[in-house]
């Protein structure tokens, strides 16, 4: 009976699973067992038990002793005065730390030495020997002026011993030593962040002071964060120094107590749980504040604190948990581009004069006299072996490489210069960032920006350098994200996005700006075959709408397909310009032909 009813148990299950292929719903999920780790569980248990009743049950630790100070009067104002030199020290020591690491890393020899003789000095002067230091400022200089100098004229004036109390001292002296440590983990911060992030921000015309807040700290900050915090805690430890300035911190007024009463290791407990709390609390701000700075850099984010304790408590048993690990099925992506054909890339001209161009790396010259005009909506690829100078032609173009000799002039506007009749001024940094605008770049390992969603990396640079208002620039990000395919991807994070549609929003992000050109480097070679087609797609479509694009590609069929002109170099200079029809058919050149039949 019980078997025939199970047989027929079975045969229905059976159906159901052949009827709903992929769903598995009707599974449950047993957890695998660990005996290893049960036997590791008990183990720790009978420890904790063990030192739990010992702490407990031995009356020397004076628990009566400890719960009569532990909230007690100059405990909590001692706790305070911990707190505030922490958040203080922490505070002044982390901006100005920040400064000293800008500084360290700029590129003025005199700012970078100032930083670092800084950090030189401060690391070296023991903290408790820099608070005596300072405690004794007034035996140096009896007051602290403020005027002009060598004028007799004063604007303020203080007594020294007056204006550096125990307190300011102690707050002056955490902040200095403080400070030459931040700096170096800024610094680490900012060296982690990768090359391609500064020159995608740079190829977008981002100023350098927002290159900086807004694309390279915010990414340094998820390795500031941990050693930062673990500053923070030594810190907050470290407070207990200031005793040498009889500042009654925690430690301090703790130390007065037991001298008084001796009961030095209730008094000391006090101490460590309350410095416990400290650090826990900070845990759990450190764990917070990482989270935030993790946007974007996994696919899977790590649930809250709350919500993974949550999790452990109440597993689950759902088969949600199971789709999670389900194989990802890609349907084929068939990019469509709807929409009118008023698009929003509005060409304005574009047309690129490159004359008499050369470039050397040292011994290395990587263009040698390349001239080369781009007519204005015209689509122009550039062939050669690796190693030819190809992407150094395009990134001179936009000036992410400067040229040794030559001009390169977009719509008659010289790049680098500022033309005053015969007069070419050099222009500074900050004016190329703005003439920058004019070239939009696409990259070959496309350089989004990882902290920020697909609709963030493409407002970023119009609402800054542009300075459209934030709603326009939503709207026509939202439209130039639908247009490459994307617009239900909006909110997604690069790491969140094949290939094909980082690339995608690459280009999107580019176009944002409206650029006169666009430049592409081996926009899909970094891509796997079957989402070469996509990016593709997008490009052919752009060269429809009339803009100017360069493009160094591989992809020969493509090049003959959209371009106008094919220029072939090879060794930094340009062998042979033409038609796709007549290089690729009947080419001038026998190294082209040699080139051709190699990659054809
Ligand atoms: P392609 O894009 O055609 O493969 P590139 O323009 O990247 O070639 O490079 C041309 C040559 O210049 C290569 O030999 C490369 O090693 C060299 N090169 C490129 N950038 C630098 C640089 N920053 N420093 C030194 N050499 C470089
Ligand atoms: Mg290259």
């Amino acid at each position: 009976m019980t078997i025939s009813t199970d047989f027929h148990e079975v045969q229905a299950t059976g159906q159901s699973a052949a009827v709903k292929r992929g769903d598995y719903s009707h599974y449950r999920i047993v957890p695998a067992r660990y005996p290893a780790r049960t036997v590791g569980t008990i183990f720790a248990l009978l420890v904790i038990a063990a030192t739990v009743h010992s702490v407990l049950g031995n009356p020397r630790w004076g628990w009566d002793v400890f719960a009569e100070w532990f909230f007690a009067e100059p405990v909590l104002v001692g706790l305070g005065r911990t707190l505030l030199l922490t958040a203080l020290g922490a505070l002044f020591g982390f901006i100005l730390g920040t400064g000293l690491a800008l500084a360290r890393v700029s590129r003025s020899p005199l700012l970078v030495g100032v930083s670092w003789t800084y950090i030189w000095i401060f690391r070296s002067i023991p903290l408790i020997v820099l608070l005596l230091i300072l405690n004794n400022l007034g035996y140096l200089y009896e007051t602290i002026t403020v005027g002009v100098p060598y004028t007799g004229i004063n604007f303020f004036s203080w007594n020294t011993t007056q204006l550096i109390t125990p307190f300011a001292a102690a707050v002056l002296g955490l902040t200095l030593n403080q400070a030459a440590f931040a700096s170096e983990i800024i610094r680490g911060g900012i060296l982690s962040v990768d090359q391609g992030q500064l020159e995608a921000a740079s190829a977008l015309g981002l100023p350098r002071h927002r290159q900086a807040s807004r694309i390279v700290l915010p990414q340094a900050m998820r390795s500031i964060l941990p050693t930062a915090f673990n500053d923070i805690i030594g810190l907050a430890k470290g407070t207990s120094q200031v005793y040498i300035l009889a500042l009654p911190e925690l430690f301090y007024t703790i130390q007065i107590i037991y001298r008084r009463n001796l009961e030095v290791i209730p008094l000391l407990m006090v101490a460590t749980v309350w410095y416990l709390v400290i650090l826990t609390v900070l845990s759990i701000v450190q764990h917070y504040i990482e989270r935030h700075y993790a946007r974007g850099a996994l696919r899977n984010p790590p649930p809250s604190i709350f919500a993974a304790l949550y999790r452990t408590i109440v597993p689950a048993r759902t088969a949600a948990s199971v789709t999670a690990d389900e194989p990802v099925i890609r349907t084929p992506a068939k990019t469509t581009i709807s929409g009118p054909k008023s698009s929003p890339l509005h060409t304005r001209g574009g047309e690129v004069t490159i004359h008499g161009v050369s470039k050397s790396f040292g011994q290395l010259k990587v263009l040698d006299d390349v001239s080369l005009r781009i007519p204005v909506g015209s689509v122009t690829t550039i062939l050669g072996q690796s190693g030819s100078g190809k992407s150094t032609l395009l990134r001179t173009i936009n000036h992410l490489e400067r040229v040794d000799d030559g001009f390169i002039a977009i719509d008659g506007e010289l790049i680098g210069y500022r033309q005053d009749g015969e007069t070419l001024y050099e222009l500074k940094e900050k004016d190329i960032l703005k003439r920058r605008v004019e070239v939009g770049m696409v990259f070959q390992n496309f350089n989004l920006f990882p902290h920020l969603t697909a609709l963030e990396n493409l407002v970023e640079a119009p609402i800054t350098v542009r300075g459209i208002s934030r709603e326009q620039a939503e709207a026509e990000a939202r439209d130039l994200l639908a247009r490459v395919g994307l617009a239900e991807k909006a909110h997604a994070y690069p790491r969140q996005l094949s290939g094909g549609q980082q690339q995608r929003v690459a280009i999107a992000r580019a176009l944002a700006l409206k650029p006169k050109v666009l430049l592409f480097d081996e926009p899909t070679s970094a891509l796997d075959p079957e989402l070469v087609g996509e990016v593709l797609d997008v490009i052919k479509e752009l060269a429809r709408s009339g803009a100017t694009l360069v493009i160094v590609t591989h992809e020969i069929g493509f090049a003959r397909e959209v371009s106008d002109q094919v220029v072939f170099m090879e060794q930094g200079r340009i062998l042979e310009t033409g038609t796709p029809d007549k290089v690729f058919s009947r080419p001038d050149h026998p190294r082209t032909a040699a080139f051709l039949a190699k990659v054809l």
